[in-house]
This record gives C-alpha cells, sequence and structure tokens, in this order.
C-alpha cells in the first residue's frame, strides 16, 4: 500500500499586489532578509528562512502583507508549521 504524506504548511507573509505600494518597510524589518521588492511590490523570495514572527506585518501602512498557511516543504525547525 502506497502512503501519501501530507504536504505541510507554513506560517508565512502573503502580499497583496493590489495593495502594496512597494515602500519597503516590511523588508526592512525582517532581520532574517526573506523580504524584497521586485517589480514594485514585497516578495519573498526566501521564505526558508522565515520565522513567522510577524514584524513585517505590523509594519505595513497599507493593509498590504498578512499572515497565512502555505502548503510547501522546508526546514521545520524554523518558524511555524503545521
Ligand atoms: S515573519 Fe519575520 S522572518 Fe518572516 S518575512 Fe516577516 S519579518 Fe521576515
Ligand atoms: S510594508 Fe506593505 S506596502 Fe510596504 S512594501 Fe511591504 S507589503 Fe508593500
Amino acid at each position: 500500500m502506497e502512503i501519501v504524506r501530507a504536504m505541510k504548511s507554513k506560517w508565512i507573509p502573503v502580499v497583496a499586489a493590489d495593495k502594496c505600494t512597494g515602500c519597503g518597510r516590511c523588508v526592512e524589518v525582517c532581520g532574517v532578509q526573506c523580504l524584497e521588492i521586485a517589480e514594485g511590490i514585497a516578495v519573498l523570495p526566501r521564505p526558508d528562512a522565515c520565522g513567522s514572527e510577524e514584524h513585517c506585518i505590523t509594519e505595513c501602512r497599507d493593509d498590504a502583507i498578512h499572515m497565512a498557511w502555505v502548503p510547501m516543504e522546508g526546514n521545520e525547525t524554523i518558524g511555524i508549521w503545521r
């Protein structure tokens, strides 16, 4: 019998591209540098380094970045997983 392992999800920031102004405040506050500005909006090119502690969320003045459970694989000793 094949054992199917459900993919885990990580609690990481997701950016609403239609609200993000590209101000960079979230990028500056992320000590482990997961976030960067690309083509005028914030993106998360390094989700594996994210500690899920939400510093970037509180910096946004435009309600453009929120935490969400995102299915992914990676180092489960970093950040919050379920
Ligand atoms: S939750 Fe923390 S580590 Fe993750 S992107 Fe935001 S500031 Fe960076
Ligand atoms: S702080 Fe908000 S508006 Fe500014 S770059 Fe980050 S997500 Fe975009």
